[in-house]
């Protein structure tokens, strides 16, 4: 009899842990962007320093944002985020407009705007794990306070989790957008979304804008999802 009791409260315990191990750590529209981070339980809307327009970011990353910010601060540097989470609708916007204004032969056209720019869908921004810092483009971190600040970061955004995915190409990173030294990523989290990604997310997920066929012609799951460089030390070993 108490045997008996026992074995059933064993199987109620694996028949529970199971059904935990069985809930997806992330579901399909965070993946692909289909959220509204302002009414989303795991977003937090950022304090107006941080940022230079309304922004979110999931919570672990504004925290681990916020470190980094004030220990920029007390060097001397200042990290504000440009751009944080966009959603599939907003990136929807920005490839229509583009596909409209850039000509040319329509797959040459799908490439050119993959250098900077991602299809609806498959932007790490959908994330809520990636932020672009401080100005848009290349050249200001080349220079003067942009290169200051890009050093900085360079030194010690590890430090808080975040690392620069789209570095420029090299052996290890040969496919996928060109070098953004604004854009920074959480990688505690994003990785555990890029592998969510690659196991949940097909081509059928990938339509409803212009163009949508180059989604898969041109394997952008492959070669712009996961078309990143690895992790700083994993490249130092
Ligand atoms: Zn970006």
């Amino acid at each position: 009899m108490r045997w008996g009791k026992s074995y059933f409260i064993a199987l109620f315990i694996l028949a529970l842990h199971s059904s935990f191990l069985r809930i997806p750590e992330f579901e399909k529209i965070d993946l692909l962007g289909d959220i509204n981070p302002a009414k989303h339980r795991d977003f937090d809307k950022l304090r107006s320093k941080y940022c230079s327009k309304e922004s979110y970011l999931r919570e672990e990353v504004y925290d681990a944002f916020k470190d980094m910010w004030k220990a920029a601060e007390e060097d001397g540097i200042e990290l504000t985020i440009v751009s944080a989470t966009r959603n599939r609708v907003y990136q929807k916007g920005i490839w229509n407009r583009k596909w409209l204004s850039f000509g040319g032969d329509e797959s040459d056209r799908a490439q050119r705007i993959l250098q900077y720019s991602s299809m609806p869908g498959t932007s790490r921004h959908h994330w809520g794990t990636d932020i672009d810092i401080n100005n848009l483009n290349n050249s200001y971190f080349e220079s003067g306070r942009g290169a200051a600040e890009y050093a900085w970061l360079q030194a010690h955004a590890a430090e808080y989790g975040f690392y620069q995915p789209y570095t420029a190409f090299n052996p290890y990173r040969d496919a996928g957008y060109r070098e953004e030294k604004w854009h920074w990523s959480y990688f505690p989290t994003a990785s555990r979304i890029q592998r969510a990604y690659l196991l949940l997310v097909n081509y059928q997920d990938l339509r409803g804008f212009m163009g949508d066929e180059y989604a898969e012609k041109l394997d952008v799951i492959n070669n712009y999802v996961m078309g990143v460089e690895s992790w700083p030390q994993i490249e130092s070993q």
